[in-house]
């Protein structure tokens, strides 16, 4: 088959075998420039361990630590006509590299907010690690369906209060234009803190630890995002930043809760960067177009694995975190310093449809996006016929 990308809104719907490996090898090559990292993990499951943040983070810990890893994911297999999810050839790519290294890695495809899926996960653990000592949260999902009440919660990307009026970029119809956000109702941000809270972290450290899966002094963290006042109303103090609150009241119930064990749990604040989850918000491919020109500029640019490579190296087993008020990891000081964010605010207040691609990277941002998908990249032959169905 010959892959070529069918972009469609904000996703691309088939992905490339052959430009997904490629790109988990560049990440790995990454973490393995960094030299030796130290003390680290040893046992690590990974919730959300296929695509963006979690792939990095599963990547650093087995290539940068020497950790088994055992991933929970959610994606599409190939058939012989349609092509699989990039989550799905990112997952083959790094069992490959993983087994070739002599570690150990497994992966769960299927529903995280599910019994099952949580029992399955430790029959693996038992089986094949004994405990973990690294639990990594970083799930990115529109629903969740509540194991016992089998309700089906859907979450929403609404400001909070009042609506919201502010400059957009379609990257459909390559248009700046204004967009109106209605607020939320509060069925809406309840629902919205029941898919992208804390409840399901803590389930998820409530089963392991009954089962006695987790190592003593295992740490746990989950992934947020914060920003500042461009993105405050769509994404900090609206229903997303709602649900992202609740991971503080879970990351303090899990330590209370796991005290015997002395689980170390904090959420991490990472900074915002083109993944399948952030191209789904409205406004942030502007503001990220925006800030990949700005922290290019300042020579500060970082990806999914740069992020997460320093949060383990200095937050997760470094003696030199940057910790906030509310005990969280900050990894995202570099884009959201007052210096920094000045200058994409300058930027933002000019921008037209006119003059968009001038002041804005979204060539960068594109070139990002394609890659999720295993596209655009370097030394990858788009025109030979390739097999889609890749197992793992
Ligand atoms: P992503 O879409 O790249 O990854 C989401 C992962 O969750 C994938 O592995 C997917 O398979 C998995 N997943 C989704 N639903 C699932 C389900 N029901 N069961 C099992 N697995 C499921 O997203 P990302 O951008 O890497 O986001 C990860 C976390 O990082 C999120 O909490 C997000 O809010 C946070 N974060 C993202 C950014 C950003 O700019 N992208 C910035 C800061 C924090």
């Amino acid at each position: 088959m010959i892959i070529k990308p069918k972009v469609r809104g904000f996703i691309c719907t088939n992905a490339h075998p052959v430009g997904c490996e490629a790109s988990v090898a560049e990440q790995i090559d990454y973490v393995r420039q960094q030299g030796e990292l130290g003390d680290g993990p040893k046992n690590v499951l990974i919730i959300g361990s296929s695509t963006g943040y979690g792939l990095a983070s599963r990547i650093t810990a087995a290539f940068g630590y020497g950790a088994n890893t055992l991933g929970v994911c959610f994606e599409k297999a190939p058939t012989e006509r349609k092509t699989g999810t990039a989550g799905w050839y990112n997952t083959a790519a790094f069992h490959r590299f993983a087994n070739e290294q002599g570690l150990y890695a497994d992966t769960i495809n299927g529903d995280a907010f599910s019994n099952e899926l949580k029992a399955e996960t430790i029959e693996r653990i038992k089986a094949h690690m004994g405990k973990v000592d690294l639990v990594i949260y970083s799930l990115a999902s529109p629903r969740r369906t509540e194991p016992g009440s089998g309700i089906t919660y859907k979450s929403t990307l609404k400001p909070v209060g009042q609506a919201y009026t502010t400059k957009t970029y379609d990257t459909d119809k390559d248009k700046v234009h204004d967009i109106t956000l209605e607020p939320a109702s509060d069925e809406e941000i309840r629902d919205t803190i029941k898919v992208m809270g804390g409840e399901d972290w803590e389930l998820w450290l409530d089963a392991l630890a009954d089962a006695g899966v987790l190592a003593q002094g295992c740490k746990t963290t989950a992934y947020t995002y914060i920003g500042k006042a461009l993105t405050w109303p769509i994404y900090g103090q609206a229903t997303i930043g709602k649900a992202k609150e609740d991971l503080d009241r879970a990351a303090a119930a899990i330590i209370g809760k796991h005290a015997d064990l002395l689980v170390e749990a904090h959420v991490s604040s990472l900074k915002a960067l083109v993944t399948q989850a952030s191209s789904a918000i409205p406004v942030m491919p502007l503001y990220i177009s925006l800030i990949y020109k700005v922290m290019k500029e300042e020579g500060t640019h970082e990806g999914c694995i740069e992020q997460i490579k320093g949060l383990f190296s200095q937050c997760l087993y470094g003696t030199t975190p940057t910790l906030d008020e509310a005990n969280r990891f900050r990894m995202d000081g570099k884009e959201t310093n007052d210096e920094t964010q000045a200058k994409i605010k300058a930027l933002w207040d000019q921008v037209t449809q006119e003059n968009f691609h001038q002041l804005s990277d979204y060539s960068g941002y594109h070139h990002e996006f394609l890659k999720l998908f295993g596209f655009d990249i370097d030394g990858v032959d788009y025109d030979a016929d390739v097999d889609p169905q890749v197992s793992w």
